[in-house]
């Protein structure tokens, strides 16, 4: 079935590719470009962990995705099911076929919940909770609320996933919140990761440590959730054992079944199949599955008129919409210079920034670049739990997203 034609495609109306369209429409007019995106509503997610513990409503995060759309943009309803990139051609859920100059990639990635056995349906019942979801969000918020005690375990999955903070910081603010319920002291809360530390940057890891032990939660490194048995109220983990065996480190894997009354999770995350199984991805390394995108540039490695932005990307920066805000720009201005003719030479060097919740009113505000760099936008000690980075995470940077970043202005 044919359809239109643009000068720019842009995949995706999430975080990243409405920043940019915004940015290309003051350049191009919006008559030149088209957005495909499914989905009836736009959602702000870094909000989401404090709806998961009741400090804001749900629907402060969401808006119709119309009124997002720059006007002139043509919004075509659409789920993209396959990238053809040789005819600079996509193809949609429908059978329409749209043609393209220049495409952007900023469909976000994937949560894998099919990954954890028997998880399937059993999202807000039986103790089992998420703030990964806009729906599952406020439900967290009332299971957490109404928890008598027992045992409450807050998982975390091999990295990459977005927003790498948000698991332990719902786990913080719940902690808060059942010592004020009065039921912190009959609980026992423990943080199972995959991984073997508290956080990458090793800057705030140190504070984040001594915020866990300060609350008194066990860490459960090395600890995958695989399986839960809700009938049973038990979660599996594959834990990872090293042992030095002369002189060299060899792994392990035990099945380990824990108990628990309450259970926050977060699914593995994954780049969308059409992208993950198309030869627009990395096929090796750790960014497998990916977009193949240059990590400064953000211009696909193999299309030169493909561009990437946001979860999708296959850089190593966290991905968050701190990191979009920054990436924007860059491939706004890469992309209008390709199509003048030019190189790609704007680069982006990483930057992603976290605001690690701690407790109410409490934040660390994590910034930094690729190889874990340091990049405070503060002239202080930014491994502090800090006030104002709540009211700044809180009441400061929702408006900046609506109103500055949708709007490209950001
Ligand atoms: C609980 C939580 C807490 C977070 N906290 C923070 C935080 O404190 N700070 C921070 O900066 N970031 C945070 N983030 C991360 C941030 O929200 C994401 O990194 C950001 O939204 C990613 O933007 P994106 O444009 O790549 O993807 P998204 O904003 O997810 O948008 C992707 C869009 O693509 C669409 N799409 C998907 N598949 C298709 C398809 N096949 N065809 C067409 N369209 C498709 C989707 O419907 C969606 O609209 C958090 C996220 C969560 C879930």
């Amino acid at each position: 079935m044919a359809g239109a034609h643009f000068k720019v495609l842009i995949l995706g109306a999430g975080s990243g590719g409405i920043s940019v369209a915004a940015r290309l429409k003051k350049h191009l007019g919006g008559s030149a470009i088209g957005i495909i995106e499914p989905a009836e509503f736009h959602f702000y997610q870094p909000l989401w962990t404090l709806v998961g513990a009741g400090v804001v409503a749900k629907e402060t995060t969401q808006r119709p995705m119309q009124s997002m759309i720059p006007d002139g943009v043509s919004w075509i309803k659409d789920h993209v099911q396959n990238v053809k990139a040789a005819e600079k051609k996509v193809v949609c859920a429908s059978g329409k076929e749209i043609t393209y100059d220049f495409l952007l990639v900023a469909t976000g990635l994937k949560l894998d919940w099919g990954k954890i056995k028997g998880l399937e349906g059993q999202l807000g019942g039986n103790g089992i909770c998420s703030i990964y979801q806009y729906a599952d969000a406020e439900k967290t918020a009332q299971m957490i609320a109404a928890f008598k005690g027992g045992d409450a375990i807050f998982t975390m999955p091999p990295v990459p996933i977005k927003c790498a903070g948000a698991p332990q910081k719902i786990m913080y603010l719940a902690e808060e919140i059942f010592t004020k319920n009065g039921v912190r002291e009959k609980s026992r809360i423990s943080f199972a990761a995959a991984g073997k530390v508290i956080f990458g940057v090793p800057a705030f890891a140190a504070p984040l440590m001594k915020v866990a032990e300060r609350k008194k939660i066990e860490l459960k490194f090395s600890h995958k959730l695989i399986e839960v048995k809700p009938e049973a109220y038990l979660a599996v983990f594959e834990k990872t054992v090293e042992t030095l065996v002369n002189g060299e480190t060899k792994a392990s894997v035990e099945r380990v079944e824990l108990h628990y009354d309450l259970l926050h999770v977060v699914p593995p995350m994954s780049a969308h199949d059409y992208i993950r199984e198309s030869n627009l991805a990395f096929v090796s390394g750790p960014q497998a599955g990916w977009l193949k995108v240059d990590q400064g540039t953000l211009q696909h490695q193999d299309h030169a008129n493909i561009f990437g932005i946001g979860d999708v990307t296959g850089v190593p920066n966290s991905k968050t919409g701190a990191a979009i805000r920054k990436q924007a720009p860059i491939v706004t201005q890469n992309m209008i210079d390709v199509m003048e003719g030019r190189k790609a030479t704007h680069i982006y060097d990483g930057y992603s920034s976290c605001p690690l919740i701690t407790g109410m009113g409490k934040v660390i505000l994590a910034e930094f670049g690729y190889d874990g760099k340091l990049m405070p936008s503060f002239p202080m000690d930014m491994t502090k739990e800090r006030r104002s980075m709540w009211i700044l995470k809180k009441d400061l940077l929702p408006p900046m997203y609506w109103h500055g970043m949708m709007k490209g202005w950001l």
